[in-house]
């Protein structure tokens, strides 16, 4: 059977995402492969596929028990057959499954890797009584030392490939920089492993940066309008998390705290009771969350900052695996970064200290930074990716007052830099402008004309000038102390009034009343029927409270939200939500069908499922006859929607970037693309005067009128969005 073919019959799903047909390609042609994909990407299928489609069984290896369980649940709630192996099993279980494994009658078999260490010549011996199809190493980073979680036991895997040199080995990571990467592969002994890197964008992840100005207010705001929903609070320490839960249980929220000071019982049975829904919310040390693959969790606040910016993406990656909105919240203050200044110093270890000081630098700078924070965060991590994402709250002008006109005030700025000779920092910079009577400020500095002319703002907003004058590349800083100095366009500024805007300080507005239905669909017309979700969420919430598992494997909140969407009348309308795989619709599809059908009868509606029909059946045509242009376009269109950019979708389509982007740029003129991610509002303002100067020029022309500033695809672009607005 086609890989399609199985992932509809088994998973009920309509399409893979990103890269995973080329990876089950690759792993079916029994070639090694190294898997990098964000947490919730779909990294589990790269493997569950090909086990479906060998003859013999699938080893996988994964570190954490807890994941383990829930994997293998959700596995046989689908109908395919898989098991576990790990400490957690006596010992005539243990026989009765391995049993079952030597009668082939296992296609998954999930191993924790301290089963290994137990006697791994014989689990060895016994693994090559039975016909292994493949195996695949989950959290691969930890069997580096350079990976942030390293596992003494994952070393043991490195005998793999010598004891079963014709069985392909997948490893698989949301972690892992260059030298992880390579450590993974020597340590497994992949043969020339082909390497699969997939965007580390979280398309669905909204980011929100405040300042923290009475946040504890905010945050029960914030948690109050999303009340039904599952959320993870961060903390700095054990107190604060106590603190916090007892807020929120004092204002009637559901939630509990979470820290490595509570014993491991209490912890584990909180744990299990928020996978279930029964706590919604979990007030954490960054302790929480490696254990859990619950695929609902709708927010991440950090009440605190956190230490890196690699810690801010892992922890903000557990909202929103399901792939619906999620919302990353953090609150941020300079008291923060300088009690965080004391605990990132490793003692008697300099080097170290300095990293995770410039570690913490920048998360300093993504805090204050008044640019897309999903283009800061994809750059940090060496991922080209333009603004605006139109999901941040820089680029939903959440944050963004109307900008006033700053010159003033960046003349200040850079006259105290250049009386200082560009030999200082920021702070020290304030200090001058503000008149500090610091014992540090120089005696000679005092006596400058710019001293103490900026005593009218304080160290804050300063900061915040400070940082916006760097983002728009007025000032740049350098060197290990960070030495401001001003660049060619700060020089227009200060010498030819170049008029510079900028942005009200303290005016960050959490996205308060954002659009109510969070759980819109891909297209913002998209909508649910609320009052149905509820009472598919109740129906699935009984299911899994009488099968004893948490409701996210039952279903996922995207399958309730299609069906509250398109309202299916039958098994047949079944196989066309995302979820209802052949085996669930035997098994759950008549207790959900009845309540969709007598609400709909109640309230007089009708099913809407031929657009759901509609909107897939183009995509198979699109598959098997790509030659057609108007397809190849949307395809190339599809792959951009699921946060891809142009250079991987060239990849994935074999095709030019130039030709991606002509294909990309058509839906501009139909309205799904924003002109904006091919052109800055300024270039768009200079094009669209040249074409009102130059009437319909052609375009070579008006190429040559607009100069080597300006590409094809800009001013194409601005052409396709003024025929729109025609
Ligand atoms: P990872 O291991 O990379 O964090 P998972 O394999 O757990 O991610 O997948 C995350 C979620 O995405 C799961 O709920 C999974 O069912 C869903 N998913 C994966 N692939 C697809 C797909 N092709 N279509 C729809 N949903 C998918
Ligand atoms: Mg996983």
């Amino acid at each position: 059977m086609k890989s399609l073919t199985l992932l509809k019959k088994y998973f009920g799903f309509e399409s893979f995402r990103p890269l995973q047909e080329e990876i089950i390609k690759t792993v079916i042609d029994k070639k090694d492969c190294l898997v990098l994909m964000p947490t919730g990407g779909g990294k589990s299928l790269c493997y569950q596929i090909p086990a479906l489609l060998s003859d013999g069984i699938t080893v996988v290896i994964s570190p954490l028990i807890a994941l383990m369980k829930d994997q293998v649940d959700a596995l046989r709630l689908n109908g395919i057959s898989a098991a576990f192996l790990n400490s957690s099993l006596d010992k005539s279980s243990q026989d009765s499954l391995m049993e079952e494994m030597k009668e082939n009658k296992i296609k998954l078999i999930y191993i924790a890797p301290e089963r290994l260490s137990g006697g791994l010549t014989t689990f060895i011996s016994f693994l090559k009584t039975l016909n292994v199809s493949l195996f695949a190493i989950d959290e691969a980073h930890c069997i580096s030392h350079w990976g942030h979680d390293f596992r003494p036991d994952y070393l043991l895997l490195s005998k793999l490939k010598e004891n079963f040199p014709d069985v392909p080995i997948i490893a698989l990571t949301a972690t892992a920089d260059m030298l992880t990467r390579k450590d993974i592969s020597e340590k497994l002994h992949l043969k020339n492993p082909q390497l699969f890197i997939s965007s580390f964008n979280r398309s669905n992840i909204r980011y929100i940066i405040e300042e923290k100005v009475d946040h504890v207010t905010k945050i029960l705001e914030f948690v109050n309008s999303h009340k039904d929903e599952s959320g993870i609070i961060y903390c700095l320490s054990r107190n604060n998390t106590e603190e916090l839960s007892e807020k929120l249980l004092d204002n009637g929220f559901n939630a509990a705290a979470y820290h490595a000071g509570l014993n491991p019982d209490i912890r584990n049975r909180r744990q299990e009771q928020f996978k279930r829904d029964e706590i919604k919310i979990i007030v954490a040390t960054i302790a929480f969350g490696m254990g859990i693959d619950k695929s609902n969790v709708r927010y991440v606040i950090h009440s605190s900052v956190p230490k890196n910016i690699e810690g801010y993406y892992q922890e903000t990656g557990r909202a929103g695996r399901d792939g619906l909105p999620a919302q990353a919240l953090l609150f941020y203050s300079s008291n923060d970064f300088l009690k965080l200044k004391s605990f990132v110093s490793v003692e008697g270890n300099p080097e170290q200290t300095k990293i995770m000081l410039k570690k913490l630098n920048q998360m300093a700078d993504f805090c204050s930074s008044y640019s897309c924070r999903r283009e800061f965060l994809l750059n940090y991590f060496d991922e080209k990716f333009s603004a605006p994402c139109g999901n941040c709250d820089i680029c939903l002008g959440s944050v963004s007052s109307p900008s006033f006109d700053g010159t003033i005030i960046a003349q200040k700025a850079l006259s105290a830099i250049v009386r200082l000779k560009e030999r200082f920092g920021i702070a020290y910079t304030i200090n001058f402008l503000k008149g500090s009577d610091s014992k540090k400020m120089y005696e000679e500095h005092r006596f400058l004309p710019t001293f103490g002319k900026g005593s009218e703002f304080s160290v804050d907003e300063w900061r915040n000038y400070f940082r916006q004058l760097i983002d728009q590349r007025i000032v740049e800083q350098h060197g290990e102390f960070s030495i401001l100095r001003i660049t060619e366009k700060g020089r227009d500024v200060l010498y030819k009034d170049l008029k510079v805007m900028l942005k009200e300080f303290k005016d960050k507005k959490i996205v308060k009343n954002e659009r109510k239905d969070r759980y819109a669909l891909n297209t913002d017309s998209d909508t649910y029927n609320h009052e149905l979700f509820e009472e598919l969420r109740q129906l699935r919430l009984r299911i899994a409270q009488a099968d004893n598992l948490p409701s996210y494997i039952i279903f996922p909140d995207s399958t309730l939200v299609e069906l509250a969407t398109f309202f299916p009348m039958n098994k047949t309308d079944l196989q066309h939500i995302s979820g209802f795989g052949q085996i669930k619709i035997g098994k759950y599809g008549d207790e959900f069908l009845s309540v969709i059908i007598s609400f709909c009868r109640e309230k007089k509606l009708e099913s809407k499922i031929s657009e759901k029909i509609k909107l897939h059946s183009p995509r198979v045509v699109r598959i098997q006859n790509s030659k057609n242009s108007s397809d190849t376009k949307t395809e190339s269109f599809e792959f951009f929607k699921k946060g891809m950019t142009v250079p991987e979708i060239a990849t994935q389509r074999k095709l030019n970037e130039n030709t991606v982007t002509d294909h990309l740029i058509y839906f501009i003129l139909t309205g799904d693309i924003n002109v904006l991610k091919f052109i800055s509002k300024e270039k768009l303002e200079t094009v669209n005067k040249a074409v009102d100067e130059h009437g319909d020029l052609k375009l070579s022309l008006l190429k040559e009128k607009l100069g080597d500033k300006f590409t094809y695809t800009e001013i194409k672009a601005v052409l396709n969005y003024r025929n729109r607005k025609k």
